[in-house]
């Protein structure tokens, strides 16, 4: 046990009835008992409070006393249930029991937008790299893990309205380990990045941060160089009028970019590149387009001159590529290529696919290079960290909501079937004793959208997109009929004019049609990476490595299939690991301290399912073992059982829990593993365990 001192920032005041550190002590289980007791400990600054091993994170939207290197030697090595709850502790659990069993870990971190999962995954990310040992070349590894965070944050992270500092992607981070417990390397992957906020945004919102931080941070000669000057002054920037964040300071944070790319490995040129990419897209975003006679035309083409001369290209060919396209046409079975002039709609739709598509190639070049400098060949453990982007629900909803919440029904599936469903299918497979509990199972909302046969909403979407023309008219109304004849009776869709609710475990969420079809389609006309391939620049036309073969037309896959695909990728990955869960929960909209809207709280409460998971967890075991397993690590404890057990498995097992005194109420004995009920007799196993050595 630590000294008492460690206590002294959780220590109880007054005489009101305390709270409890661990929800499966409530007296009663309610929603309002637990809201009620997460209330009381954010009120005494305690943000953490577990449900057996799942902890649920409450943001305090102020910075806490304890996240220092005093608590990161205070929660090594020691026992959850021996110090209040913290997040270090979930970070040591899974660290140390990837050593001790040789699994991969996994933490899925889950809660809707400025519930404060990014913050989460840092500190674990923190912990880690701080408690796993080793020299310098393993500093190096820890380094790139810890400064891929600003650097992908500059270019993936936005304001909101709901979240300063938004994640706009997915990501999942693994940190591979020795068997020796040093990181060696690690991998990143991301998700869906929302790319449609380079040109467009909502009120009180910005771009991502990295626009800022060039028109900020630079220094004249760059400036110079990039044609950069006040955010005002570009059109994709200007549009929302927001160009500061409360408590951010895009100069500072520019000079952290830097340094994190530096740390990545980037030389100087490359980095230089990158600038040039993003000065070039917010310069592009300046050109515009009027009409005549249904073509449109550029309105001042002085505009052109610099996004090309940036991306080194040739500006009459931007030009030329805005405001035409060549369409293959079929004509009595011949094929033909014809330049055809766009109106001014469609030059603008050229003008903003052509930005973001050079920002997500960007992007996706930047998560390769963190990947490359931290890549390692070894067939190793590791450490998962999922930190996508929460469940949203805007004013106004499109495809792009419409994916991240899909990604979150997804999540919540593998949460309902790690700790709620495969518990209970266990504990009956295992013929332990058990009364079931009933829970919403959200796996009917997954299908609807994903499913495909009878198809789903993803598989309707790819089928219009499919047969649409390539000027894509009346494709989003086409895909409003066809949901309406093939799911406009599930108990999850309803129609309305101009788009359809889907009621998702977290909530009800309208979204509007409107260029879901587009969007989902995600082509980047073959005419712009023609041009983007003669860029006099290797770094650009090293973006572009796309082989683009006129004879053979290959659908490519759309938006939605690709992240249908990654989420199942996802979903098999998180599989193949012990998953350990962190629940944020947002206790107001204001972003203030000590805020509490009972009713936000509440409704998180209930669609996080918190009240079945206590159920499922008061009922359960904490910890199942395998005979073999379980006698490997404790036959240790009685001379009968070591250095090995010859008898009948169970007999072994029951002899050494009889050893220790173990109360029979504790544990139940499977059909193939052994069950035993709280930590803490888990704990006085481990210790006589640590006497023994
Ligand atoms: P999410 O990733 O869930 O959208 P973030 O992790 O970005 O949310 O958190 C949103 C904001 O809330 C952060 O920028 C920070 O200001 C605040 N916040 C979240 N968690 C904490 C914490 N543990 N301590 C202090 N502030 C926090
Ligand atoms: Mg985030």
């Amino acid at each position: 046990m630590k000294e008492a001192g460690v206590y002294h920032w959780q220590s109880e005041g007054g005489a009101k009835k305390s709270s409890v550190d661990d929800m499966v002590l409530l007296t009663k289980i309610t929603e309002a008992a637990i809201t009620d007791n997460l209330k009381k400990r954010l009120m005494e600054d305690k943000i953490y409070t577990y449900i057996g091993p799942v902890l649920v994170a409450v943001n305090p939207f102020k910075q806490l006393p304890y996240f220092g290197d005093k608590e990161v030697e205070m929660y090594q090595g020691v026992p959850q249930y021996e110090v209040p709850p913290h997040i270090f502790s979930l970070a040591d659990t899974m660290y140390r029991n990837m050593l001790i069993d040789s699994d991969s870990q996994c933490v899925i971190i889950s809660g809707e937008s400025g519930a404060g999962k990014t913050v989460s995954a840092k500190f674990i990310m923190n912990y880690i790299t701080k408690v796993c040992g080793g020299g310098q070349k393993v500093q190096q590894v820890k380094d790139i893990i810890m400064e891929s965070n600003p650097l992908l944050e500059a270019f993936g992270n936005a304001k909101t309205i709901r979240n300063n500092n938004s994640s706009r992607f997915g990501k999942y981070v693994e940190i591979q380990f020795s068997r020796g417990g040093e990181p060696l390397g690690g991998k990143v992957s991301n998700f869906l990045l929302e790319k449609s906020r380079v040109h467009f945004l909502n009120e009180h919102e910005r771009s991502f941060h990295i626009f800022y931080q060039i028109c900020a941070g630079t220094t004249p000669q760059q400036k110079e160089q990039l044609g950069i000057s006040s955010p005002e002054y570009f059109e994709y920037l200007q549009q929302s009028g927001v160009y500061k964040v409360d408590g951010t300071n895009d100069a500072q944070e520019f000079q952290e970019t830097l340094k994190a790319m530096q740390v990545m490995g980037m030389s100087d040129e490359t980095q230089n590149n990158m600038l040039k990419i993003v000065a070039a897209i917010l310069h592009m975003g300046n050109i515009s387009f009027y009409e005549e006679n249904n073509a449109a035309i550029i309105s001042d083409p002085g505009y052109l001159e610099f996004p090309a001369f940036l991306l080194e290209i040739d500006p009459q060919q931007l030009g030329h590529k805005l405001v035409s396209r060549i369409f293959d046409s079929k004509w009595g079975g011949k094929s033909e290529r014809v330049d055809v002039t766009l109106n001014t709609e469609q030059a603008q739709f050229a003008r903003d696919a052509w930005t973001k598509g050079l920002y997500s190639r960007l992007f996706d070049y930047i998560v390769e290079a963190v990947n490359s400098a931290m890549v390692t060949d070894a067939n190793l453990i590791s450490t998962g960290i999922l930190d996508i982007y929460g469940f949203e629900i805007f004013g106004r909803n499109g495809f792009e909501q419409f994916c991240i919440n899909y990604v979150n029904e997804k999540l919540q599936q593998i949460f309902i079937e790690l700790t709620l469903k495969s518990e209970q299918e266990e504990y009956h497979a295992e013929g332990i004793q058990w009364k079931p509990i009933n829970y919403f199972d959200n796996k009917v909302v997954c299908e609807l959208i994903e499913e495909k046969r009878p198809p789903g909403i993803m598989c309707i979407l790819d089928d219009t997109c499919a047969t649409m023309s390539a000027k894509s008219e009346g494709a989003d109304e086409d895909f409003h009929r066809k949901m309406e004849s093939q799911v406009g009776s599930h108990h999850h869709y309803q129609k309305f004019t101009g788009g359809f609710i889907i009621k998702h475990y977290a909530g009800n969420v309208s979204y509007h049609i409107d260029s879901f079809c587009e969007k989902n389609r995600d082509v980047l006309f073959n005419d712009i990476i023609e041009v983007m391939q003669h860029s006099q620049n290797a770094f650009i036309r090293g973006l572009f490595p796309d082989v683009i073969n006129q004879a053979s037309r290959g659908r490519p896959a759309t938006a939605g299939s690709k992240i249908r695909t990654q989420a199942n990728e996802l979903v098999t990955t998180l599989k193949k690991c012990v998953p350990h869960y962190i629940r944020c929960i947002k206790p107001n909209e204001t972003k203030r301290p000590k805020d509490w809207d009972e009713k936000m709280v509440k409704h998180q409460v209930e669609y996080l399912g918190l009240k079945e998971n206590i159920r499922v967890k008061r009922a359960g075991f904490a910890y199942r073992r395998p005979f073999i397993k379980f006698l490997h690590r404790y036959g240790i404890l009685t001379r009968e059982t070591w250095p090995a057990w010859h008898g009948e498995p169970t007999q072994g097992i029951i002899h050494i829990l009889s050893s220790v005194h173990m109360d029979p109420s504790q544990y139940q004995i499977g059909h193939t593993k052994v069950f035993v009920k709280d930590p803490e007799s888990l704990y006085m196993l481990e210790e006589c365990r640590e006497r023994r050595y």
